[in-house]
């Protein structure tokens, strides 16, 4: 690749254009997203819902208290429901949605910090954005790449290109390698293209979301604290 960087929002162009001939409903693909939060999900399920019967893979050992796990969560399963309650009414008002769009689905892995805890030992005093994150990406998409191949899904990919602060060249070569380790197909992905941050804070102040102003673990807490005391 000579160091360039790979537009991941065309590769995924690519992906949706040779499936938009398979067309929609029963016969679209099965895809296993896994979400970090609400809000992240918000534009990636309003987007991908039109090509992809979508369930959404809650899997975060990362959040650092279980409060605040659980307030994530709920959220998300709200938000879920509002977008089922679409489908269903066929009410999409608001939304840059097709009647294509299809119910989301949820799946939720256990509360599990201790795994996440061990994978970053040793690593708790860097960045954000460093090689702490890079082993937190590994863990939670190797497991959501490893509940696709158990549950037959045709694709998997995740919700946390859509950050600016996270590197869309870092998580997709990441989810490529976990879906060389497992034998899963990875969707390329990098959902702060076409606005879809903007997007993301547009439909969570429509569908009043609680937005979170860390990434989710006690070092980016800290992080984010320390930054507000220093203005
Ligand atoms: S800052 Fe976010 S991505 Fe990085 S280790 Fe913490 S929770 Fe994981």
């Amino acid at each position: 690749m000579n160091g360039q960087k790979v537009n991941y929002q065309r590769e995924l162009d690519r992906v949706l254009e040779q499936l938009a001939a398979a067309g929609g409903g029963d016969k679209a693909p099965r895809l296993l997203l896994h979400s970090c939060c609400g809000p992240c999900s918000s534009y990636v399920m309003e987007y991908l819902r039109e090509y992809f019967r979508l369930t959404v893979f809650y899997y975060n050992p990362n959040i650092t208290e279980e409060a605040e796990y659980r307030k994530r969560l709920e959220e998300e399963k709200r938000l879920i429901r509002a977008y089922n309650e679409q489908v269903r009414t066929g009410n999409f008002a608001g939304m840059h949605s097709t009647e294509r769009a299809g119910t989301i689905d949820i799946l939720e892995a256990p509360y599990d910090p201790q795994v996440w805890r061990e994978a970053v030992r040793g690593m708790e005093d860097l960045p954000e954005g460093g090689a702490r994150c890079a082993v937190c990406f590994r863990l939670r998409l190797l497991k959501t790449a490893r509940e696709a191949v158990r549950g037959g899904y045709d694709y998997f990919t995740t919700t946390l290109t859509i950050s600016p602060l996270k590197d869309a060249q870092r998580l997709n070569a990441i989810g490529m390698a976990c879906a060389r380790q497992t034998g899963a197909v990875w969707l390329p992905g990098d959902f702060k293209k076409r606005n879809g941050y903007r997007r993301s804070v547009e439909l969570s102040q429509a569908f009043c979301l609680y937005r979170q102003d860390y990434c989710g673990c006690e070092f980016s807490r800290e992080e984010r604290e320390s930054k507000r005391n220093r203005v």
